[in-house]
């Protein structure tokens, strides 16, 4: 980054403007193939900026109307964003992982199996299906699980086995540093924990990677200690909204698992995991004001829970396409207190073990954090 840009606009400022206005692209195929539906960051690209790899959007529509404009790259893979003719910052776009090349003995690619997230994070959607995405009524209004399953990009279902052979490579062949398996929710009481403690244990027995798994609740809290048993360094269990009413406008099914239970569930499962390796992804700009986010952000940190907040992307294809993505100015009135918060409570993205918060790339947030370091 340059530093007329960083004396104009400060590196957190200027991550939290891209995440929000999202950029245009002079060339659409620079750096790692964007992906359009699945679980985490769809519809973005990762770009590195001054040393920090963020998910930006581009193919939203309000990306396409974007003022910031990422210019082609040159020899070296370098680009500029470009903002009114003036140039805001240069940017690198991670190179596509080697390990995308390979395929099981089966012929699966490996890609379909798990896809490499912001710089080093290896992540993946154990099970490709989901309990909520049955019908429209209890669909989550922002998901796009099934779209890359229809699409051919990926599989149902990961078995540990094909889990284990990726994170293999990946770490080999890419240096990938952690890993994230998330998962749509089966039927069942566990919720989605028994798939990813036996895909966590034989990750864990192939190759030395931090994993975060992440899960709605549990009904009972025991698979805590099974998850952390089998090899998970880290939980999520996601939030996505912070009021009851938002809650059940936005994902009628999942609310079904009242606020009570995940406060319940992240206090017992912080002693097991330990202080900041328990964390909730809460995305802005659904209708929670920002205030009660930060009030919900306040609890959870005093529990030992790293709230990752980041902005609602609008995905297209989801019953939310057309809903706007928060302001810049929004995030900013609650990304600033809360890195004050969690630096007054010790509790840092970059002491996770593994995880969203660790990779940060989907928000401002741990810019926010370095900001204030
Ligand atoms: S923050 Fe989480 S969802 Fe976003 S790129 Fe990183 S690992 Fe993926």
């Amino acid at each position: 980054m340059s530093s007329t840009m960083l004396e104009a606009m400060p590196a957190e400022r200027l991550v939290n403007e891209l995440q929000s206005f999202g950029v245009r692209l002079e060339a659409p195929d620079a750096g790692v193939a964007s992906r359009q539906g699945g679980a985490g960051p769809t519809d973005h690209k990762a770009m590195t900026i001054d040393g920090m790899t963020v998910m930006v959007p581009v193919h939203t529509a309000a990306s396409l109307r974007s003022p910031y404009v990422v210019g082609l790259p040159d020899a070296q893979g370098r680009s500029r964003i470009v903002r009114d003719g003036a140039v805001v910052a240069e940017i690198s776009f991670p190179e596509t992982p080697k390990f995308y090349a390979l395929q099981t003995a089966d012929g699966i690619p490996y890609s379909k199996i798990a896809v490499l997230h912001g710089r080093d994070v290896l992540a993946t959607t154990v099970l490709q299906s989901c309990v909520r995405y049955t019908s429209r009524e209890k669909t989550c209004q922002f998901c796009a699980l099934g779209q890359s399953l229809a699409a051919g990009r990926t599989i149902e279902r990961k078995t540990p086995a094909q889990l284990a052979e990726v994170a293999r490579a990946a770490v080999a062949l890419d240096g990938v540093k952690h890993m994230v398996m998330t998962t749509g929710t089966p039927p069942g009481k566990d919720r989605g924990a028994a798939i990813l403690a036996e895909s966590a244990a034989e990750v864990k027995a192939a190759v030395d990677l931090p994993i975060q798994v992440q899960c709605e609740p549990p009904e009972d809290d025991a698979w805590f200690g099974r998850l952390r048993h089998a090899g998970a360094d880290a939980l999520g269990m996601h939030l996505e909204a912070v009021t009851p009413e938002v809650r059940a406008r936005i994902m009628p099914g999942k609310a079904q698992v009242s606020l009570a239970r995940y406060s319940a569930a992240f206090e017992a499962a912080v002693p097991v995991f330990g202080r900041g390796q328990v964390s909730t992804y809460i995305l802005a700009g659904l209708g929670d004001t920002a205030a009660a986010i930060l009030e919900m952000c306040e609890k959870l940190i005093g529990l030992g829970v790293y709230p990752f907040v980041v902005p609602f992307v609008p995905v297209s294809g989801t019953p939310l396409e057309n809903h706007p993505a928060p302001s810049a100015d929004f995030m900013h009135r609650i990304l600033q207190p809360l890195a004050r918060m969690l630096g007054q409570a010790g509790l840092h993205a970059a002491d996770g073990k593994a995880g969203c918060g660790k990779c940060g790339a989907c928000s401002a947030l741990s810019s926010y954090e370095r900001a204030r370091q």
